[in-house]
């Protein structure tokens, strides 16, 4: 169980704050080059979590923006300094994706995916749970988390 009160994150001026108020689904970091390109970075660390768990305050707005998968996902960001706090992908409804950095205590990657584009200068310790491209859910993502999505699925 992950101590509720290390789930608090916000933006960078700090105008938006969230809560995560329930255990989040899984952590993960991509290293695709879509990821590399909307975060100007190496690869993005990425928390996913029910929807309804996710608590925002302050003033956000969003835009639509394309995958790999062609159906699109919505990402949603400060107003005020611009900084992309989470997403919701379009074909994983109910789920928000968080970028994991901007929790005041991030969470370790559970996985890395997209390794194969991983930039050579990057050497994860942690073999076991890389993976070239991605991995399949039911044997990483913990027991709670599938159960939750289980349930989700038949209401
Ligand atoms: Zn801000
Ligand atoms: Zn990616």
């Amino acid at each position: 169980m992950l101590d509720k009160k290390n789930l608090k994150g916000s933006c960078g001026c700090g105008k938006v704050e969230y809560i995560i108020s329930s255990n989040p689904i899984f952590t993960q970091a991509c290293h695709c080059k879509d990821c590399k390109k909307s975060t100007g970075s190496s690869f993005v660390v990425h928390t996913s979590v029910f929807e309804e768990d996710l608590e925002i305050k302050g003033k956000i707005s969003s835009t639509e923006l394309p995958t790999g998968s062609g159906k699109g996902y919505r990402a949603f960001f400060c107003v005020n300094c611009g900084v992309f706090i989470y997403c919701k992908y379009n074909i994983a409804p109910g789920r928000v994706t968080i970028r994991t950095m901007t929790l005041d205590k991030p969470i370790t990657p559970q996985a890395h995916i997209f390794v194969k584009d991983k930039d050579p200068w990057i050497d994860i310790t942690n073999k076991e749970i890389c993976f070239d491209t991605m991995y399949d859910r039911e044997k990483m993502w913990p027991e709670e988390s599938l159960k939750k999505l289980d349930n989700m699925i038949i209401k």
